[in-house]
């Protein structure tokens, strides 16, 4: 049996003693596969060094100068770092450099000292060049070459943590254990397990870090996608498998409405899935105000009534959660179905009475935000599990609840991330898909503007207008305070809400919202504006998922080039919700050309598949809404945009893997464990 270093254990590296082992426990540092799955967050390239004048505009690169003085110093607002103005010189070139850093750590650089320094050159707002510092590092020649950045992990510093790393990945023995045979890494050109791992810390030069770097993500994709077709292959029985006769009919009485034929087609998806007699796993898919609730609604009145079953639905926010609890309450009033709200917000006591109520069964429907993965929450008799607004759950998380009730659960997902067929079929591969490719009729079009900053004012007073009209807006900024050093010319709300107080707003009620703030105090916010008693809410980009208020109609959002288009379409969506025109005004001082063009797409384009579709296409920077993160492992869209080749394959290779085509050569099962780590960092291409 061969000994992979990956299964050692930490206490036999050297610089290893008790109390620096106690110390990396307490950091989530247990063993060398923990140390060997922390991927450096970035890396600083010794290998090739610049000069003041000849490096690079807005690369990432090494200068080599001469420490001149500390301009000034400044505490940043919330007291985290300091930030240091410098002035840097060489034969050549004089410059002035910007450096933030944690506060305790003191610049102790004698003037004249030769350095290096490691960052980007940026054209400042005076039009001059000036390099920004993320390190500083002195006595390091060139033969460094590139050189690993670990995010800090409790007390454990990168610098430790690369020291520790640095004698695994040079130790002589094997690391881990190879996963694939040398004529399937022949044939996707992939490098060696070892290689990869090696290299991803200690890379010998760019090309090699490239190469680990693709073979790590061709292994994260090839097991994401295993794990989830496999999922798919498993198919549970159910005996919530009733469906009454004219169900569809008796529901649709409950609502004001009548159903699209996308939401008929949709439920008869579901329908079909259900009297299989096998637990419905599929995803629901449809852009924001597509009618997702009712469809869920639907699946719930089958189980309540048809199955005598318990639903579960979770919501990623407590606002959320509230607005379906109420909408269901709203619903299924006088049916006799009970209902139950569970979040962070509800107190202890209550939460023991709904979880004994619900044990019980007394209980057939609980809405709620994670805490229903609260472990005290046991179901009687759970036949569906509703996850709305999925991408911010994890695969895992999904599958917890839905345990919760024994076996044969139906699970439905929704989403509202206008992710590309192509793409939802890779990323939802355990899944079935339906998608509500059509709005609610006399849906009207939110009318949409680009301008930049000299209109502020009038479209200030356009809000004014709207809401002496009665009606209310949202403004959405992109920070909630304002650094004055840098990014200044990005909006904050808090900035935002002064201004607004000198201007003839400033009678209007004004309020502002942020991710920061306290569940409850969120709760009230919303609540005051959904009930008018606010008529501007200013707020970061937190309102983006699924808060409906018809009576707003105004969706104002700066430095719009910040976001990507699906987030826009997003928050867009938040306006036209109901019978007065809306409007969706997209501030931005952004010259660039591809910006613009960019932005103009929302103009033209009102179906969140096809603005996804065009933000695939462009490929810019603007990630796919909300799929920066993929749940379980941590994988960026940007990532799977960039290398869909190497995505399809790795997908066509996990369902050969699936068939056994392979089998007696691949074993995923310690990579499993290594890839899963929480602490990986993201490898991004
Ligand atoms: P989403 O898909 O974004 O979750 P919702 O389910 O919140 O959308 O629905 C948006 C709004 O449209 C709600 O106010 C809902 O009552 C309404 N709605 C849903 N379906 C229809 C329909 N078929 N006809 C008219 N209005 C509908
Ligand atoms: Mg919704």
């Amino acid at each position: 049996m061969v000994d992979f270093l990956v299964d050692g254990s930490i206490s036999s590296l050297k610089g290893v003693g008790p109390k620096k082992e106690t110390e990396l426990k307490g950091a989530g540092i247990f063993s060398n596969k923990d140390l060997i799955s922390a991927f450096p967050k970035q890396y600083l390239d010794f290998s090739k060094v610049f000069s003041l004048n000849s490096a690079p505009l807005s690369i990432s690169c090494c200068i080599k100068a001469f420490f001149g003085k500390v301009l000034f110093k400044r505490l940043t607002k919330n007291k985290f770092f300091m930030f240091y103005k410098i002035h840097l010189y060489d034969d050549f070139t004089q410059m002035e450099a910007t450096y933030f850093t944690s506060r305790f750590n003191t610049l102790r650089f004698k003037y004249n000292e030769e350095l290096l320094f490691f960052g980007q050159i940026k054209i400042n707002k005076l039009g001059k060049k000036e390099l920004v510092i993320s390190n500083i590092k002195k006595g390091i020649d060139a033969t460094e070459g590139i050189v690993p950045v670990y995010r800090k992990r409790g007390t454990i510093s990168s610098t430790f943590l690369a020291k520790l790393t640095k004698q695994l990945v040079f130790d002589s023995k094997i690391l881990a254990k190879e996963t694939l045979p040398d004529y399937l890494l022949a044939k996707y050109s992939l490098c060696p397990l070892n290689f990869a791992l090696r290299n991803i810390h200690f890379p010998q030069n760019e090309e090699s870090l490239q190469k680990a770097k693709r073979r790590l993500f061709f292994e994260e994709i090839l097991l994401l996608q295993t794990y989830l077709n496999k999922a798919k292959e498993d198919k549970i029985e159910t005996t919530f498998n009733k469906i009454g006769n004219n169900f569809l009919e008796e529901f649709s009485k409950l609502l004001p409405f009548e159903l699209t034929n996308a939401q008929k087609k949709a439920i008869f998806d579901c329908e079909q899935d259900i009297s299989s007699g096998v637990s419905m796993r599929r995803l629901l898919q449809g852009d924001v105000g597509s009618g997702k609730t009712a469809v869920a609604a639907c699946l719930i009145f089958c189980m309540v009534k048809y199955n005598k079953a318990q639903v579960a639905v979770m919501a990623p926010t407590e606002i959320l959660a509230r607005q379906h609890y109420e909408n269901f309450l709203n619903l299924f009033k006088g049916k006799d179905i009970n209902i139950e709200l569970l979040c962070s917000s509800v107190k202890t006591s209550r939460k023991r009475l709904i979880f004994s109520a619900v044990e019980s069964g007394i209980i057939s429907v609980v809405v709620g935000t994670q805490s229903l993965l609260n472990e005290n929450l046991k179901f009687n008799n759970l036949g569906l599990v509703i996850t709305d607004e999925q991408h911010r759950f994890g695969v895992n998380q999904r599958a917890k609840l839905a345990n919760k009730g024994g076996t044969g659960a139906h699970v439905l997902v929704m989403s509202a991330t206008p992710i590309p067929r192509s793409l939802a079929l890779i990323l939802y591969a355990d899944l079935d898909i339906s998608v509500l490719d059509e709005l609610p009729k006399g849906r009207q079009k939110v009318e949409t503007f680009i301008v930049d900053s000299s209109k502020r004012t009038r479209v200030l007073e356009f809000i004014k207008k709207n809401v002496n009209d009665g009606h209310q807006a949202y403004i959405v900024c992109p920070l909630i305070e304002n650094d004055e050093d840098t990014n200044n010319h990005l909006k904050s709300i808090f900035e935002y809400r002064k201004n607004l107080e000198k201007t003839n707003l400033k009678d209007l009620k004004i309020q502002i919202l942020h991710g920061k703030m306290r569940g409850e105090e969120k709760q009230k916010i919303m609540l005051d504006f959904a009930e008018r008693r606010i008529n501007i809410l200013i707020s970061t980009t937190v309102i983006e998922v699924g808060i409906d208020i018809p009576n707003a109609n105004v969706m104002l959002i700066e430095n719009a080039e910040r976001l990507g288009l699906s987030q826009l379409h997003q928050l867009r969506g938040r306006v036209g919700r109901g019978t007065a025109k809306s409007y969706c005004i997209l501030i931005s001082d952004s010259k660039a050309k591809e910006t613009r063009k960019r932005l103009e797409i929302l103009k033209d384009f009102y179906d969140g598949f096809l603005i996804a579709q065009k933000d695939l296409e462009q490929r810019g920077p603007g990630n796919l809404l909300g799929l920066e993160q993929h749940g379980f492992f941590k994988l960026k869209t940007r990532d799977f945009i960039k290398n869909m080749e190497d995505v399809l394959q790795a997908r066509n290779l996990a369902k050969e893997v699936i068939s056994k085509k392979y089998d007696q050569f691949i074993d995923f099962s310690q990579d499993l464990e290594l890839f899963t780590k929480n602490n990986g960092e993201t490898i991004s291409l």
